[in-house]
């Protein structure tokens, strides 16, 4: 299988990212990039003072912005493909994010800094409230630059059972190169038992590192987790199906 270029972590000016979202797509076709998401930042916590995804007008332009690139994608056919995404902050509180966050408006839903067992509680509790509200369409969910170190002396099959269950991907991030660190090989060894679906995100902030993604790859190569990318692409295909 040839394996396609993906970055599904970027950030635009609707957080802290430099760059518009038309920017981002003119540079990624440039690139030659398959897939690509958008995932602008959502808290109410630490990044509360930057900008965010913040309110329902500003998240209702941010998905129209992204549906009309879709839509440009399409009729042009681009090799391009463009996600919906969306970085949510798991010191957030629940609430806030109940409030804002429709699950099947967005395409990818990341999850950053999940570092516990209670942060394993609050994503169930979410995706349980999601489903009851969503039973038809539904995005796909990844952890952004999870750092294994706070699973590795314990907890380690709690987390795969999780991330199986609920179909989660980890990120090999080329901004975060020490969470994918040989030391954490017993990490990559479940991966690859568990058969859980890893992807590439470089957590862009500008053009330059739109296309960081050989390293992340030959990792991916290097932990022989090359079957779990397939399941990723797999799960990234058909949710376009689904949406032409
Ligand atoms: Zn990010």
């Amino acid at each position: 299988m040839q394996f396609p270029k993906i970055n599904l972590h970027i950030h635009s000016n609707y957080s802290d990212g430099k760059q518009t979202i038309k920017r981002i797509i003119e540079k990624a076709i440039e690139l030659e990039l398959d897939y690509i998401a958008i995932t602008d930042h959502f808290t109410n916590s630490w990044k509360a003072w930057v900008s965010t995804l913040k309110n329902s007008d500003i998240i209702s332009t941010y998905l129209d912005e992204i549906s009309s690139c879709q839509e440009y994608l399409s009729a042009n056919n681009k090799q391009l493909t463009l996600l919906k995404g969306i970085e949510v902050d798991l010191s957030s509180s629940m609430q806030f994010i109940q409030k804002y966050i429709q699950a099947d408006k967005f395409d990818l839903i990341l999850f950053e800094y999940l570092q516990s067992p209670e942060s394993i509680a609050f994503i169930e509790n979410l995706i349980y409230y999601w489903k009851l509200t969503n039973l038809d369409k539904f995005a796909i969910f990844g952890l952004a630059h999870f750092d294994p170190s706070y699973f590795i002396m314990g907890n380690l099959d709690t987390l795969m059972l999780f991330l199986i269950k609920h179909n989660i991907y980890f990120e090999f991030n080329s901004s975060y190169p020490s969470f994918y660190s040989p030391k954490y090989e017993r990490f990559f060894e479940k991966l690859r038992e568990y058969e859980i679906p890893v992807a590439i995100g470089c957590d862009s902030h500008d053009l330059r590192t739109l296309d960081n993604i050989d390293e992340p790859f030959e990792m991916i190569k290097y932990y022989n987790l090359e079957r779990n990318f397939e399941i990723l692409i797999n799960l990234l295909d058909i949710k376009n199906h689904k949406k032409n």
